[in-house]
Parts: structure tokens; C-alpha cells; sequence
């Protein structure tokens, strides 16, 4: 690969930061080995001399990004042109039979029933998730779930931004041996730049990750502070749901519902994820997204290893299915929603 040797002035700062094509996720913080590398305001900085080791361009998924390698390292085999939303082996929708975590959850739940599945059961030693910030109410900050009661404060959406790769790092730190990972396209999509090199540090305690869809995540200032706090008027603390079907919609803890306008908030997109091509997670074991649906997760199995944790699951009782209609809005929206991020 051209980027070996480089180093990150060279690649990173000028090709991804520079031009504004930088979706955040950390990887190349988390991946250097000379620790050069801070993560602030959502940005790598270099911090000390870069040794051009060309480590971090090669985790990087807006640096030399080739689907077609990733996807047969990942499925062994490239998507035909008819599989929209990427390679995958069942598409379902599913919900958590848990009453907490139906209560806590976004959608279905199926994410937090996994995650607390794979915990119980000893599958995974902790979740690589993403939480709330203690300080700001409502900001995404990457987290590490290890008991049930951990997954459930981590469940339901915040739209704003989360390095959850910082989170593995902290996890490797800890020797933590047995992991679930959670993230967003961009995430999952580094994350498997990382098995490609391979880092075996991060990539062996991965037992499953499971990709979220993702349309866009906003700025804290522009989606929370300027269209909640200055626009509803809703303090920030007291946001206790927030989800985009169409339109924001906000649910306060006092049980208030109050929405705003999808359009006019898309002015707080970050810039990176204008550069995102990837909708429903297309190289995650399992995608989960809502899709418009209420009550229960769009869910695509995509590898053997998402199909048995997802089946054991099942088996166990854990989670609950139902079968997808090819004629409902959701599977439509799925096709949509990849062929734009695709600019198609
Ligand atoms: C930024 C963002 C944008 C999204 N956009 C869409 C969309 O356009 N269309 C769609 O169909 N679905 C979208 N989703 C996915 C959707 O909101 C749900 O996460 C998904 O349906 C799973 O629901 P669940 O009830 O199974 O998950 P839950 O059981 O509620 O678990 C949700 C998990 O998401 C993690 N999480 C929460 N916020 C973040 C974050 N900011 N970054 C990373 N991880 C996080 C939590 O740690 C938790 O483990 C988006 C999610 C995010 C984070
Ligand atoms: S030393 Fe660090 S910052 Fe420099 S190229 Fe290597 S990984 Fe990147
Ligand atoms: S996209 Fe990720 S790996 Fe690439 S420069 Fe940005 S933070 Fe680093
Ligand atoms: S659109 Fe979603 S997946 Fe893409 S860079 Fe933004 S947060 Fe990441």
C-alpha cells in the first residue's frame, strides 16, 4: 500500500482533516503506537513528533478506503450488484423481551438484549458502547458496559458524536479479553481496517460488533444547545428520549413531547459525515436501525458469527421476531436511505 511508510502530516492531517473529510472515530488516536496522537473537539492532534510510522493511514477509514478488499476479508466476497444495503445472510426485526430494556431502549432494544445476553452468559467480559456524558446531559461519550445494569443506562440514541473506538482502547488497557463492540458505520468501518493489517491486540477480543444505521450525528452545540435549548426551550437535563422518524421528536422527563424540524436541524450535521457513504453498517456481524418502525429493530444478520449470537439469543429467549414485509415503508427506506449516502 502507497500510505506505508507516511506519516500523519502527510496523510491524515492533509488529505482527511484538512479537507474537511474527517468522520472522528478515533482510530488512528487508539492505533499509535509512539502515542503522538490527542483526540479533542471530535479531531486527532498531533501532540509529539511524528515517528512516520504510516500505522495510522492504514486504519483510517477516509484515507485509501477500498470496499471491495474490506468486504472480502470481512464476507469473503464482494456484494452483487442487487445487495443494496450491502452482503447479508437474514434480514428480520426483532425486540428485546426484557421489560427494561423496552423501556430504556431506542427502537427495539435488540442491541442492549444482546449485549446484556452475551454478558450474562459469559460470551463477552464487557461492551464497548456508547453513554451519556455526566457533565453535559445528552452528549455522546464512548463507555465500557459490564454488568446489565450498565448496558440499560448506555441504551437509546444520542444523535450527537461518540469515539466508541476510544473505549476499545480503554478495554485493551484494562486486558480485557472477550468484547461486544457498538458503533456507527464510520466505527465499524475502521475497525475492520484494524483486522486487516491485522492489529491483533484490538481485533482478538471482538467476539461481535454490531453496526448501527446512521443517516448523520450533529454537533452538541448545534443540535442540543441551539435547536433544543434555545429553540424548545427545553433545558438539556431534562431531554429523557430523542428520536428522528422524519422529524426530531423529544420527550422530556416531565412528559412532555415536543419536535423539531429534521430539515432545519441538518445544518448542524458534522462536517465529516458528509463525506459518509455508508448507511446501515455494511460490514457489521449485525446492523440494527428503526427505520420509522416503533417497538422494534430493523435487524440484518450479516456474518456466521452475527447469526449464532443472534440465534443463541433467540434460542434463549432473549429476544423476539418477526418477519420482514417487502412491501413495508422500512424496507423501502433502507434501499433509499443506502442509495443516497451512496450519492446514488
Ligand atoms: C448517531 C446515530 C444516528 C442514527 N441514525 C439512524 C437513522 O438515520 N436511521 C435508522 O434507522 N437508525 C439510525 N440510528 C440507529 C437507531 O437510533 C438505533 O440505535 C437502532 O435502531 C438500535 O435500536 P435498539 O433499540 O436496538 O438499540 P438500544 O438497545 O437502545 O441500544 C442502542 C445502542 O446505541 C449506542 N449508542 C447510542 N448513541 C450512540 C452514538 N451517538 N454513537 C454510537 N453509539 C451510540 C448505545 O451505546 C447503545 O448500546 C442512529 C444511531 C445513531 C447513534
Ligand atoms: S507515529 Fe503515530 S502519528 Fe505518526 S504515522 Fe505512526 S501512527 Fe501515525
Ligand atoms: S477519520 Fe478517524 S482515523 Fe481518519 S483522521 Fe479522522 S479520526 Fe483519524
Ligand atoms: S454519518 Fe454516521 S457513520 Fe457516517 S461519519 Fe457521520 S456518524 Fe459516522
Amino acid at each position: 500500500m502507497s500510505s506505508e511508510k507516511l506519516g500523519f502530516e502527510e496523510s491524515l492531517n492533509e488529505k482527511v482533516i484538512n479537507a474537511g473529510r474527517c468522520a472522528g472515530c478515533a482510530a488512528c488516536v487508539v492505533v499509535c503506537p509512539f502515542l503522538c496522537l490527542e483526540y479533542s473537539g471530535e479531531t486527532p492532534r498531533l501532540v509529539k513528533d511524528c515517528q512516520s510510522c504510516g500505522i495510522c493511514p492504514r486504519v483510517c477509514p477516509r484515507y485509501e478506503w477500498d470496499l471491495q478488499k474490506v468486504e472480502e476479508q470481512v464476507f469473503g466476497r464482494n456484494r452483487s450488484q442487487t445487495e443494496e444495503f450491502g452482503v447479508s445472510r437474514r434480514v428480520v426485526l426483532a425486540k428485546a423481551v426484557n421489560n427494561k430494556i423496552l423501556e430504556a431502549c431506542q427502537d427495539g432494544g435488540l442491541v442492549s438484549a444482546l449485549l446484556t445476553f452475551a454478558l450474562e452468559n459469559k460470551i463477552v467480559e464487557a461492551a464497548v458502547v456508547s453513554g451519556i456524558d455526566q457533565e453535559k446531559p445528552f452528549r455522546a461519550v464512548p463507555k465500557l458496559a459490564t454488568t446489565f445494569e450498565e448496558v440499560l443506562k448506555c441504551s437509546g440514541t444520542r444523535y450527537t458524536y461518540s469515539a466508541n473506538l476510544l473505549a476499545l482502547k480503554e478495554a485493551i488497557k484494562q486486558k480485557k479479553t472477550s468484547l461486544a463492540f457498538v458503533g456507527t458505520p464510520c466505527h465499524i468501518q475502521a475497525l475492520r481496517k484494524i483486522e486487516l493489517i491485522p492489529l491483533k491486540k484490538y481485533v482478538t477480543p471482538i467476539k461481535f460488533v454490531i453496526g448501527l444505521m446512521c443517516t448523520e450525528s450533529f454537533t452538541y452545540k448545534g443540535l442540543i444547545e441551539t435547536e433544543v435549548k434555545n429553540k424548545l426551550k427545553i433545558s438539556p437535563e431534562q431531554i429523557k428520549k430523542m428520536n428522528i422518524k422524519g422529524k426530531i421528536m423529544i420527550q422530556t422527563k416531565s412528559g412532555e413531547e415536543k419536535v423539531l424540524s429534521l430539515k432545519e436541524a441538518k445544518i448542524h450535521t458534522r462536517q465529516g459525515c458528509h463525506h459518509c457513504q455508508d448507511f446501515s453498517s455494511e460490514l457489521a456481524d449485525i446492523s440494527a436501525g428503526g427505520l420509522g418502525l416503533t417497538g422494534w429493530t430493523f435487524t440484518i444478520i450479516r456474518t456466521q458469527k452475527g447469526e449464532e449470537m443472534f440465534q443463541a439469543a433467540e434460542k434463549a429467549g432473549a429476544i423476539k421476531t418477526k418477519p420482514i414485509d417487502m412491501d413495508a415503508k422500512s424496507w423501502k427506506l433502507l434501499h433509499l436511505l443506502s442509495r443516497k449516502k451512496r450519492g446514488l
